[in-house]
């Protein structure tokens, strides 16, 4: 589903990139090969190739529109980046810009973008390159920037954080996608919930980042969360505790999935993970003990 709405509030996803993504014995930490076998057949082909068990994954972003303003959640990976530690997402040249154009938006009509966290996958269209320098994108925009995240992945501190999990495979975005947004006085550095505009709220849900926020969005009575890479994959609305080797503290990654879960199942919201394929949104139950996703549109 490329738009949906929530109430009075429309919501368009912008994909980035496509692709496969590790297999979950190399994505999960947690991973365990006999709820693998328990639990793989649940997962539809759309989101995990049964024969290769290759991970179906995407890059993409979404735009809420409330009439009023309008805010581009998650900025992928972006072009012509130097990535070492992730060749796959380095010098992309995509036309996100050209989908972004045919949803209906300019750079220029965006009001807000709000990253999930600071990380290589949700920054990137956050600048691009104009000569030798990184501009911002939306120049309008005010860009809402956990502030965990932001003292986090500077490296200037990286002397504070001596156990960081992430600092190979994420180098280069800080300096590229980050400080020059920083740099031209865009961004708001937030802590802690927010609402960001009418009936669009922002939450802390630490540990896959220090700076994990999440976003609510709600319209008479219906709701609708994106949730970033507090899950990355349908395996782990099954096993919950399965994270992420990206993760940076493992316990409080767990803790957040479950929340977020346990939230979208109470609340029969609809949940937009970052990088889901298939439907790339979903709704959650309760079942014996756990979770499972059914479909978020009928
Ligand atoms: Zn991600």
């Amino acid at each position: 589903m490329d738009s949906f709405s929530v109430g009075s509030l429309r919501v368009h996803r912008v994909e980035e990139w496509r692709g496969e993504f590790l297999t979950p014995e190399l994505l999960f930490a947690g991973f365990d090969a006999d709820r693998y076998a328990e639990t793989r057949d649940a997962v539809a082909p759309a989101y995990l190739d049964h024969r290769t068990d290759a991970i179906q994954a995407r890059i993409q972003s979404w735009v809420i529109d409330t009439g009023d303003r309008v805010i581009l959640f998650d900025t992928g990976c972006g072009n012509h980046k130097v990535r070492p530690g992730i060749p796959v997402f380095a010098n992309l040249e995509t036309d996100f810009l050209g989908r972004l154009a045919a949803t209906g938006y300019a750079p220029d009509d965006i009001d807000i973008v709000v990253c999930s966290h600071l990380h290589v996958d949700h920054v990137g269209w956050n600048t691009m390159r104009d000569g030798a320098e990184w501009v911002p994108t939306f120049a309008r925009a005010r860009y809402v920037f956990p502030a965990p995240d932001v003292e986090y992945w500077d490296p200037q501190n990286r002397h504070k954080f001596p156990n960081m999990i992430g600092e190979a495979v994420n180098a280069g975005f800080y300096d590229d996608s980050v400080r020059p947004v920083l740099a031209a006085g865009l961004a708001d550095i937030v802590s802690g919930s927010v609402e960001i505009a009418e009936g669009i709220r922002l939450d802390p849900n630490p540990g896959h980042t220090p700076g994990c926020q999440t976003m609510t969005i709600s319209s008479r009575g219906e709701t609708a969360m994106f949730v970033g890479d507090v899950l990355h994959h349908p395996l782990q609305i099954l096993n919950p505790d399965w994270n992420s080797i990206f993760c940076e503290d493992a316990e409080q990654a767990r803790a957040a999935r479950r929340h977020v879960l346990a939230r979208a199942a109470d609340e029969t919201a609809i949940l937009v993970p970052a990088h889901f394929a298939g439907d790339h949104a979903v709704r959650i139950e309760r079942r014996r003990g756990g979770f499972t996703q059914i479909p978020a549109f009928t």
